[in-house]
């Protein structure tokens, strides 16, 4: 048998580019590659860190560190503590005023992760329809966004989320 290997190429926020042949959340939870901005929290069981591809300030991922595709298989403990990191994560992000309303989305679509969402006013301007409407958001920030104010603010951002988990 041939092993039949599958090169993904993504286009990471700030135009640098990365080719993975396994699973994206298993390669960036083993750290084999990694965002400009850094991570801005992990432990034995998730990572936090900025969305890969979208030059949006504060649009979060949090991801499973084991390979599971739904969030029926976490345990109790593990269920708590990650909605424990969104809670933080969102309550950081209003705190200092980087955003006020957030959607909050599970993906269940093959290494399980939550996306936490600001939403940001020029998303109104978008659309009314902010969930029915998320590729077109996706493209006006990569349209419009990739810029080096924006890579900067999301480092900001990163940070700020990185030093107050350490805060506890
Ligand atoms: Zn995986």
């Amino acid at each position: 048998m041939t092993n039949k290997i599958i090169m993904r190429k993504i286009q990471l926020y700030d135009n640098k580019e990365i080719e993975l042949d396994k699973c994206p959340g298993c390669e960036f939870a083993n750290h084999n590659f990694s965002l400009s901005c850094g991570i801005a929290y992990e432990n034995d069981t998730f990572i936090l860190s900025q969305d890969w591809e979208l030059p949006i300030p504060g649009f979060m991922i949090l991801s499973s560190k084991k390979h599971i595709v739904s969030l029926s298989e976490f345990s109790d403990e593990e269920r708590d503590e990650m909605f424990n990191i969104v809670n933080k994560t969102i309550n950081i992000l209003k705190k200092n005023n980087v955003c006020y309303k957030f959607n909050v989305i599970f993906e269940e679509k093959r290494h399980f992760h939550i996306w936490i969402m600001p939403r940001y006013e020029w998303m109104s301007k978008c659309t009314d329809d902010i969930i029915g409407n998320l590729g077109k958001i996706q493209d006006y920030a990569k349209k419009n966004y990739k810029n080096k104010d924006t890579f900067d603010k999301i480092k900001e951002v990163s940070n700020l989320i990185k030093s107050n988990f350490s805060k506890n």
